[in-house]
């Protein structure tokens, strides 16, 4: 049997931790990507010692292996679309927004992983400041959950009414041409609404709603779906459509492993 080559593929690179359990971060992404028949590229920015439990420790790479982790990716293989989750600190924030500006990438998703779905602060306030003001302004899209939308908007979230305003502050203010706020962390019925603005549109994305305690790496999951439609060459809006459809599915079919939170599940 003669091998098949094949020579064309879409690239998307994600910039992110490592979740030893497998859940969430850079397993969960690379997953997602693979499941598009996206080539999964990857920068790691700290490595958690994890399950399904909870963190037992963080350590963060060196910038300069994170910055050589990018270059070496980009500059051979070249990516059409890269995604950023857990960047930990100040010093890597700022690295991944000069790597960005320097590389020219584009269709940049930014999960801007700040705040856990349960509401503890994963990053200090500086690291918070170079967030906002260095990579968002660079990002197509930001997909903040319902606690950092709070923070990034100045904005206090109780309604569906409130996730709109923060968008549109959001969009106003720090220069991502779209929003999507999701109510994963949200009450009653707004819980999976999430509500989308690019500065022409307000739009409410609701879905079936999926009963389960085993919802890890959701927002990961999310913005890598997010990332790997723009990598195929489809459009923001019904990337982010065909990306809320993959993590509705992923989440009834999360797996009930370990003791605690399972993860969403990958094989459907
Ligand atoms: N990235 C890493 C490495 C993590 O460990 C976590 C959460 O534990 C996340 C990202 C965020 O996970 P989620 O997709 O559940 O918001």
């Amino acid at each position: 049997m003669n091998a098949e080559t094949i020579s064309s593929v879409p690239v998307a690179l994600t910039i992110a931790g490592s979740d030893s359990g497998g859940g969430a971060g850079i397993q969960a992404d690379l997953r997602t990507f693979a499941f598009h028949c996206v080539h999964g590229t990857s920068a790691i920015t700290c490595v958690t010692a994890q399950n399904t439990l909870g963190v037992a420790r963080v350590d963060a790479m060196p910038v300069e292996a994170v910055v050589a982790q990018i270059q070496a990716v980009v500059e051979d293989i070249g990516v059409q679309a890269a995604k950023t989750g857990m960047l930990l600190n100040q010093e890597i924030i700022s690295a991944v927004a000069q790597q960005v500006e320097a590389l020219q990438i584009d269709n940049l998703v930014v999960d801007p992983v700040m705040v856990s779905r349960t509401g503890a602060q994963l990053i200090d306030d500086n690291a918070v400041k170079t967030l906002r003001e260095n990579l968002i302004p660079k990002a197509a899209i930001v997909t903040p959950n319902r606690y950092e939308a709070q923070i990034l908007s100045g904005l206090q979230i109780n309604s569906l009414d409130d996730m709109g305003k923060a968008a549109q502050t959001i969009h106003e203010n720090l220069g991502a041409k779209a929003v999507l706020v999701k109510g994963g962390g949200m009450q009653g019925n707004l819980r999976g609404v999430d509500v989308w603005f690019d500065g022409e549109k307000l739009e409410i994305l609701t879905t079936r709603l999926v009963e389960s305690k085993n919802t890890h790496g959701t927002g990961c999951t999310l913005s890598a779906a997010i990332a790997a439609n723009l990598a195929m060459g489809n459009d923001l809006w019904p990337a982010v459509q065909q990306a809320k459809e993959y993590v509705t599915t992923a989440l009834s079919y999360a797996l009930d492993i370990g003791k605690g939170q399972g993860p969403v599940g990958h094989f459907f």
